[in-house]
């Protein structure tokens, strides 16, 4: 039972070793991809209520590695943000969302800002110069922040928000309805924009009370003049209930996945020549 014990944990101790091991080549991996250039921006479309019309965009970040294929956001922006990398990631995510956004006149770019980054200091100063050096409109640009922006020194974020929005930017409050105090950050701070997060939609069909928070979040969001977003909206059920309760935007599967922007080139060009 003793030796038993002994190799249980260095079965643990080497699947330890195994996890830091991948964190670092990941860590590496990464530093290299945003320093020769080699992340991409997928967009996905923002659609009217009635879903025929793009009425703006969404960068979302890939990294195709060339032995892992394209991987997700989800599995590198921790890491990005333990390790301090999310400040050039996120600098060169905004750079080239503003680069790309020249493409498409009249439409909104929106990019997720991670709150590691946009508690930096100098980070309002970075989207400024970035701002400055792509010659992109600063009305054109959203960028989607979460609740975890105001963790921490909350001043200092509602200074940064007032500065931005000051520039001419949009904000976004992105996931609405996951963090527990989203009521007090919409009396507070200047937001746009709600996107209500996909969670409350997934669990529609099976509780009849993710309907009435849905319900109820539609509301209050275009009461206090705020333009509402549902994200995740799969089926035509999901869509006619959305539309029905007067969300102004609706993105998902439904309507588009995130693609390459020559996809959305394309796009674009079936919409102004039907
Ligand atoms: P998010 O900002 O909430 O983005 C929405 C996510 O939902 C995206 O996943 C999108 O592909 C996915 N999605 C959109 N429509 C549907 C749908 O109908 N069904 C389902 N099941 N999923 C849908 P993605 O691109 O993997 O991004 C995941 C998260 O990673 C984002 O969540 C965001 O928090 C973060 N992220 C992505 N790009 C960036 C970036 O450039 N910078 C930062 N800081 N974070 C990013
Ligand atoms: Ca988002
Ligand atoms: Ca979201
Ligand atoms: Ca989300």
């Amino acid at each position: 039972a003793k030796s038993e014990g002994r190799n249980r944990m260095s079965f643990f101790q080497s699947r330890m070793d195994e996890t830091l091991r991948m964190r670092k080549m990941v860590e590496d991996d990464l530093r290299r991809a945003i320093k020769e250039d080699q992340l991409v921006l997928y967009y996905q479309p923002l659609f009217s209520a009635d879903g025929t019309r793009i009425v703006g965009l969404e960068a979302l970040v890939r990294w195709p590695h060339p032995e892992r294929g394209l991987i997700s956001p989800t599995e590198f922006i921790a890491i990005a943000e333990e390790r301090g990398l999310v400040i050039p990631l996120g600098e060169w995510v905004l750079r080239r969302a503003c680069e790309d956004g020249k493409r498409w006149p009249n439409l909104r770019v929106a990019v997720n800002v991670s709150p590691i980054q946009f508690r930096h200091r100098g980070f309002v100063e970075s989207v400024m110069r970035v701002l400055e050096e792509t010659g992109f409109e600063p009305s054109r640009l959203e960028l989607e922040l979460t609740e975890g922006v105001v963790v921490g020194d909350a001043d200092a974020a509602e200074a940064a928000m007032i500065d931005l929005r000051a520039l001419g930017v949009h904000l976004a409050l992105d996931d609405f309805g996951t963090g527990y105090s989203s009521l007090i950050y919409l009396r507070r701070f200047a937001f746009d924009k709600i996107k209500i997060d996909r969670s409350f939609l997934e669990s529609m069909e099976a509780t009849g009370e993710s309907a009435i928070l849905v319900h109820s979040i539609v509301h209050l969001g275009r009461a206090l003049g705020l333009i509402v977003t549902a994200e995740g909206v799969e089926t035509k059920e999901q869509h006619r209930f959305l539309q029905a309760l007067g969300c102004h935007q609706l993105q998902g599967y439904l309507f588009s996945r995130p693609v390459p922007r020559e996809e959305i080139d394309r796009m674009l060009g079936l919409q102004a020549h039907p």
